[in-house]
């Protein structure tokens, strides 16, 4: 649990939506860890007392930790029997005690486009614990395949548009629960080094057919964006543990410039997330005055405008081609007028920023209404006149689910999960 939990203001055990004033909930569950841990999602550290643990000899354990890590995170194996590598009797001693287990897939979801979302359940059903549920999405590109993995199941936080909000925290996801979104989404694509495909047929091109696709056999699985559901900072070290595994070179290998971690502004931990991760930021904006911004997003009222600000001005490593990547959701009426296309320009002025506009995806009893194509037009032009390219975020995978603007009625029927993965759709580059 990280601190600015346990220092949580008001927990939310018996409301249903929070009151007025309310930030921070605190978690409703702990986490139980199972009889049989799974390897994935240990650091180097981690798993080296792992192989202690089961007789492992210390002037062994580097390397056997390097053979393990690179059976896990480049050949994304299931099962030990396959780390050929490794003597038998260590593969039986690790199947005793630990497993390779990830997340269960229990749906997977495949559109025209390519867009694929999974939803996943948590635990092993034999620890006590409810079996969570997550969701994860896939969106690939001409140039780069996006994973959109979530950090906690709920949010601590309470944004005023968004449905995760309204709901209870119930717990942070495990490095290992947040490493095994990845590890589904390869194992799904076959997507694991040494995986043999037909040349220039990726492995979505060969199972669904028909979508836009990457070329050449290239690893499909090219980008990480926290942007599901919770709030990554507030699930701080699980997520830096996650991260750099995913960073790891020797294993999962992808770039911390190809990883975006997105906040609604827990100012306080953006400059340990520089510091300690080291990978690309995305900020919650949504408003360009205080009032409004303490309305949508409650948090502003404990760090507001100018303090997120000026933690993104700090930012380490910012260059014009590391920018940071400003989230606008646009609510009609609300925040999308052209005086405010104006203000944001101005607000960030000096900062190396992109600006992207999400199109509001509504949910059952929301306040709030996506703005008029054309308002989003106009209001796009000035950002763009301004100097910042192709602003607008446009919704994937529609015929899985719909899109903002389109059938309201529609995305009334969308369950919780599907208006999750809509909105994780519409984020993502
Ligand atoms: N908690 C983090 C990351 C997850 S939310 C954050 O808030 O940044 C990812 C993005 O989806 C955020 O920019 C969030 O503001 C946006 N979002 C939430 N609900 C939305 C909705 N109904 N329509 C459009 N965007 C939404
Ligand atoms: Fe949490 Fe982000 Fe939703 Fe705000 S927008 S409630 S921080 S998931």
């Amino acid at each position: 649990m990280t601190e600015p939990l346990q220092s949580a203001s008001v927990a939310s055990t018996t409301a249903s939506s929070p009151p007025p004033g309310f930030v921070e909930k605190t978690p409703l569950e702990r986490y139980l860890p199972p009889a049989k841990p799974s390897l994935v999602g240990l650091s180097r550290a981690q798993l080296s007392e792992a192989l202690a643990s089961v007789g492992v000899p210390a002037v062994q354990r580097k390397m056997r930790v390097q053979q393990i890590w690179h059976w896990l995170y480049v050949r994304g194996a299931r099962e030990f029997a396959a780390m050929t590598s490794v003597s038998k009797e260590l593969r039986a001693a690790l199947a005793a005690q630990f497993t390779l287990a990830r997340p269960e897939v229990v749906a997977e979801q495949i559109s025209a486009d390519g867009t694929r979302k999974w939803l996943l359940r948590l635990g092993d059903g034999h620890s006590g614990e409810r079996r969570h549920e997550i969701e994860c999405v896939y969106i690939p590109d001409a140039d780069r395949g996006t994973l959109c993995l979530s950090s906690q199941v709920g949010c601590t936080l309470t944004c005023s548009f968004c449905h995760t909000g309204t709901q209870r925290l119930v717990r942070n996801l495990t490095p290992g629960e947040i490493v095994g979104q990845i590890m589904v989404a390869r194992d799904r694509l076959d997507d694991w080094l040494g995986v043999a495909r037909p040349a220039g047929e990726s492995a979505v091109a060969s199972s669904a057919g028909g979508q836009r696709l990457r070329q050449g056999g290239q690893r499909l699985v090219s980008n990480i964006v926290m942007m599901g559901m919770g709030e990554p900072l507030y699930n701080f070290e699980a997520v830096r543990d996650a991260l750099l595994i995913a960073a790891d070179g020797e294993g999962i290998a992808i770039s911390k410039r190809r990883i975006t971690l997105s906040t609604s502004g827990v100012v306080p931990e953006i400059a340990r997330a520089g510091a300690e991760i080291g990978c690309m930021l995305a900020v919650s904006l949504h408003a360009v005055g205080d009032e409004l911004r303490n309305e949508l997003v409650p948090l502003n009222r404990k760090y507001p405008i100018k303090q997120l600000l000026d933690a993104c001005r700090n930012y380490p490593g910012l260059s014009n081609a590391r920018r940071i990547t400003f989230e606008y959701v646009m609510l009609k009426d609300v925040n999308d007028s052209l005086g405010e296309a104006k203000a944001l320009v101005k607000l960030l002025a000096g900062i190396p920023a992109k600006i992207n506009l999400i199109p509001f995806n509504p949910w059952p009893g929301s306040r709030y209404e996506c703005s008029d194509w054309e308002q989003i037009e106009k209001f796009s032009e000035i950002i763009f006149n301004a100097g910042y390219a192709s602003p607008v975020r446009t919704p994937r995978g529609r015929d899985i689910l719909a899109a903002c603007g389109q059938l309201k009625s529609a995305s009334e029927k969308l369950s919780a999960r599907e208006r999750l993965a809509l909105r994780a759709m519409a984020m993502t580059d």
